[in-house]
């Protein structure tokens, strides 16, 4: 399913009175299967954006379409990941892998099929018992995205998740993340500060600028290995594509 924003504004009431402009006139397209990043400075309207996406918050202008509908409210087409986990301590691996679905009236069986299926996709077999605090950082991301597929969403929106990692773990986690989302043929748009991430896990990249944000620069990363980022981090080509985001969101200027 395509993803489409057409000239969204988004204005949040503030204490003051007045209106703070989140987001202004985006415009942007995630074609089906494609991975698409936006990068943009902190408070530019990043996380606005997924809420719109996932029907959280309504445009105050303009419209957001899935499938080329607008987006109404909270719906099935769109999974949604947070840089928290949000796995519930209280339950074990396979449990809060089948939240979601409880919550949508799946049978026990059902469940339990589709939940073990993602568990092994996000390679964490063998851990279904074990409860939330047993895992890693990392191991938990990957908790978090078998709950999110499981759901089966056609469109996946991922929030930063990758950031409260150490260096290896990211990798290895966007790598493990690249190769199930590639798999599993979804149409994504992911949040980061991440600039090389960026580069290394998509199709394009959205640049936003400073609040409110607006699509400054929509980039085609022409290389490949999209679902092995580890191989695509080799290339030499990475660093250019990384400078050109560098420059776009003024980077030098700012720490002068
Ligand atoms: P980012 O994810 O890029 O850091 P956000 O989308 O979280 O930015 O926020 C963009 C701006 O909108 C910020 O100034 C933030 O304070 C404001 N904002 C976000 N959500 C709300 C809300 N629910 N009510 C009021 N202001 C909000
Ligand atoms: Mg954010």
């Amino acid at each position: 399913m395509a993803l489409e924003f057409r000239s969204v504004t988004k204005r949040f009431p503030t204490n003051s009175g007045e209106e703070l402009t989140a987001v202004k006139d985006v415009n942007f397209r995630v074609e089906e299967g494609e991975f698409v990043s936006a990068v943009g400075p902190s408070g530019c309207g990043k996380s606005t954006i997924l809420s719109m996406t996932a029907g959280l918050y309504q445009p105050t202008e303009g419209q957001v379409l899935v499938s080329d509908e607008p987006v109404t409210g909270p719906n099935t087409h769109v999974g949604f990941m947070l840089q928290k986990d949000l796995l519930l301590p209280w339950r074990n691996i396979i449990s809060n892998i089948e939240f979601g679905l409880e919550s949508r009236g799946v049978g026990k069986e059902a469940r339990r099929e589709r939940a073990m299926k993602e568990l092994k996709h996000c390679h964490l077999e063998g851990f279904d018992q074990q409860y939330p605090y047993q895992l890693s950082g990392g191991m938990r991301q990957r908790a978090a995205l078998a709950r999110t597929l499981a759901i089966d969403p056609e469109i996946i929106l991922l929030d930063e998740p990758f950031s409260a990692l150490d260096a290896q773990t990211k990798l290895l986690l966007q790598n493990s993340f690249a190769k199930t989302i590639a798999e599993a043929g979804k149409t994504t748009l992911l949040i980061t500060h991440d600039l090389a991430e960026a580069v290394l896990m998509s199709d394009r990249i959205l640049v936003l600028s400073e609040r409110p944000g607006t699509v400054i620069a929509d980039i085609k990363v022409d290389l490949p290995h999209r679902d092995e980022p580890i191989k695509r981090r080799t290339l030499p080509e990475v660093a250019d594509y990384a400078a050109q985001l560098f420059k776009l969101l003024k980077l030098e200027e700012k720490a002068a």
